[in-house]
């Protein structure tokens, strides 16, 4: 009884054409081989269960073999097994007519290899993507089987014989090709195995371990869980990672399945966020963890593991994007954690305010990103004071100083883009009872112009930006120390000590507690400019820098320096090189110069 034939397929080159296309991807054949022989075991347990199945099921295992002297590596099973015929039917016929239509798909799109995902559900004959000949021994649980054998070197000839397996299951031989002898390696398939199946349900062995002995947590019921077990589950993934701040655990059976663990990481800062990346399985079995196009940007900040069969994996990245269901699933997942953020903010404030600065630039990016995420989280979002105390959008605007406002009527809230940096501002605006709102972090340039948007007739002004002295302004005395003509002199003496065409003067009747000299720069120019530095404008990159600087007509100094006829010069210069030093604007030789002249006259 052996068979020989021609597999039905028209292209000749079937398998270079896989190869070249999976180039990148090789490894995968072995988690293709492995879900085979998995699923193999679980339909007999399934046949078991039903009644259809009287013999002993004994206990279900995976075997792999590396061979690394005769460069074969096998992969046995205890499962299912197959016949002569189901081996013509399943691996003849119908693995190839999958095969066949990925040929045919892409057989004209050679150069778009680098868009065409890895993941093809080709299954079995990947196997060809490594080994120059691959050789099946079967035999069925039915009563009364015979051992079937298959080979095949790749070509479309294959071989069907008697075959030599004497328990039920399969054996899957690979004769490694010659480029790809990386794969005749015991650490490099032990590294595979851990990669791909270390969650997988059927024990799978090799080199004498176990490889997979760790249960797949979010398979579990959430109410048979403890936080222990959360946190030990996300160190098995990610080894030495700090412990999460929380977590929240997914499982959806309608109207899709999507199983998953969500976790917030203890991080500040994006790149941190993204080394460990949220995997993907499916059915257990790893897929990848470059889930970006699956998964939103923002939601990539997140780690853990996301399972659903639903996920199509074997089609090309693009049509991922617009998969209704992969698209369901991301929305899905993105109100979850809406919802999870909204629960913790409301069952107490202040352990949410304590987890802020690590969820602050998560939340942000979330908002700026997807619309359904912001309507919930404007609710939860929390800003900081400088002051260090926490409130919502709608309490901070609340508490803005009444009166506030700006010319045309819009309350002004001031920020800070670097309190630090601008702390003589800060201060000056704090002494008379403004709020500082503290926006420091890398996403806040966008978010100030986010809140704008979101909040009618709110502007935000830098505490640096002229909207400060206009406040000022508006409620300090009009009655002046200084008379207009003496005002005109005080800016004539400092426009005499000024070297920079961008500083230019003005005065304004403040209180006579207020800075002498005060430099500002509009807050549209400066937004402008940075926007211009993140690439996004380059032509403001030329922007004129202007900076309106503010002269006190109300400080005792200003009545001294125009009542001076000799020494007003050296006052006025020193004067206008610390609010330089304030503003961060001496730099290079000026300030070199500057430094020196100050210890000179010690
Ligand atoms: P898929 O797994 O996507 O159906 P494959 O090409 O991987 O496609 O396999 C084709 C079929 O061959 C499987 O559906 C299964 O019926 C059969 N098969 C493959 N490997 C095994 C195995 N180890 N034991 C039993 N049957 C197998």
């Amino acid at each position: 009884m052996s068979k020989s034939g021609s597999i039905s397929v028209n292209t000749e080159n079937i398998f270079p054409i896989i190869k070249k296309f999976l180039y990148s991807d090789h490894e995968i054949f072995l988690r293709e081989l492995i879900s085979n022989a998995t699923d193999a075991c679980q339909k007999l347990n399934t046949l078991s269960r039903l009644g259809e199945y009287k013999g002993e099921l004994g206990e279900f295992k995976i075997q792999v073999t590396l061979d690394t002297e005769n460069k074969t590596l096998t992969i046995s099973d205890n499962g299912i097994g197959m016949t002569e015929e189901e081996i013509n039917k399943y691996i003849n016929q119908l693995a190839f007519s999958g095969a066949e239509e990925f040929v045919q798909k892409y057989k004209d799109k050679a150069d778009a290899s680098a868009n065409v995902i890895g993941h093809f559900g080709l299954g079995f004959y990947s196997a060809f993507m490594v080994a120059s000949k691959v050789e099946i021994q079967s035999l069925s649980y039915q009563d009364e089987a015979k051992p079937a054998k298959w080979e095949c070197d790749g070509s479309t000839q294959f071989k069907i014989t008697k075959g030599k397996r004497k328990t039920r299951g399969t054996d899957i031989i690979l004769y490694l090709a010659e480029d790809s002898l990386e794969f005749n390696e015991t650490f490099k398939i032990r590294g595979l195995l851990d990669k791909y199946c270390r969650f997988l349900p059927v024990p799978i062995e090799f080199d004498g371990k176990i490889i997979n002995e760790e249960k797949p947590l979010w398979l579990s019921k959430p109410s048979e869980l403890k936080d222990e077990d959360y946190i030990k589950f996300y160190n098995t993934l990610y080894p030495f990672a700090e412990a999460p701040l929380f977590w929240i655990h997914i499982n959806v059976d309608y109207p899709f399945n999507l199983t998953g663990i969500l976790y917030f990481p203890k991080v500040d800062s994006a790149i941190e966020a993204e080394k460990h990346k949220v995997q993907l399985y499916s059915n257990q079995v790893f897929v990848t963890d470059n889930v970006k196009d699956i998964l939103p940007e923002f939601l990539m900040l997140l780690h853990g593991v996301i399972d659903s069969p639903d996920i199509p994996l074997n089609v090309s990245r693009s049509s991922l994007q617009s998969d209704g269901n992969v698209k369901k699933i991301t929305a899905h997942i993105s109100k979850k954690v809406a919802d999870k953020l909204s629960e913790l903010f409301k069952a107490s404030r202040e352990d949410f305010q304590a987890k802020w600065p690590n969820v602050d630039l998560f939340v942000k990016y979330g908002m700026l990103s997807d619309e359904k995420f912001a309507e919930k989280a404007k609710e939860f979002c929390l800003l900081q004071n400088t002051d260090e105390s926490y409130a919502t959008i709608s309490e901070y605007i609340e508490q803005v100083k009444p009166g506030q406002t700006d010319k045309e009527g819009n309350v002004v809230v001031l920020y800070t883009g670097h309190a630090d940096e601008q702390h003589a501002y800060v201060s000056a605006a704090q002494n008379r009872g403004y709020k500082v709102l503290k926006l420091e972090g890398p996403l806040d340039n966008h978010f100030t112009s986010y809140l704008e948007q979101h909040n009618e007739k709110v502007k935000l002004k830098r505490v640096d930006s002229d909207a400060l002295d206009n406040l000022i302004a508006k409620e300090s005395a009009t009655v002046a120390l200084l008379n207009e003509e003496e005002s005109k002199k005080l800016i004539e003496i400092f426009e005499k000590v000024n070297s920079t065409s961008e500083i230019k003067f003005e005065a304004s009747a403040l209180s006579p507690d207020d800075a002498l000299i005060t430099i500002t720069e509009s807050e549209f120019d400066r937004r402008m400019r940075d926007m211009s530095k993140m690439g996004a404008y380059a032509m403001f990159g030329q922007l004129p820098k202007t900076y309106k600087t503010i002269l006190n007509t109300n400080h005792p100094k200003a009545k001294q320096l125009v009542s001076d006829e000799n020494g007003s010069d050296l006052k006025a210069s020193k004067a206008l090189n610390l609010a330089m030093l304030a503003k961060g604007l001496l730099k290079g030789e000026k300030l070199t110069n500057y430094v020196k002249s100050e210890l000179e006259n010690l």
